[in-house]
């Protein structure tokens, strides 16, 4: 039963991933570092506390959201 399974190139695999990532993560920085208006008092410090906690520097204000964006 010598059954020889042929594995899948790993640098085009690599390659691929790689790309595809840097892709992912510029948009996420993109996104991130958008200027966001605070729902409750329109100010633009409204910003990500940590994954998913968005807070207003102006006004206090906390909501839950997506880890990279508000609206996720
Ligand atoms: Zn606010």
């Amino acid at each position: 039963m010598g059954r020889s399974r042929s594995k899948p190139s790993l640098k085009g695999l690599a390659q691929k991933y790689g790309g595809s990532v840097r892709k992912r993560y510029s948009r996420v920085y993109r996104v991130l570092k958008q200027k966001r208006q605070c729902p409750e008092c329109g100010s633009l410090k409204f910003k990500r506390e940590s994954a998913g906690i968005w807070t207003c520097n102006s006004c206090g204000f906390k909501v839950a959201g997506g880890a990279y964006d508000v609206a996720a």
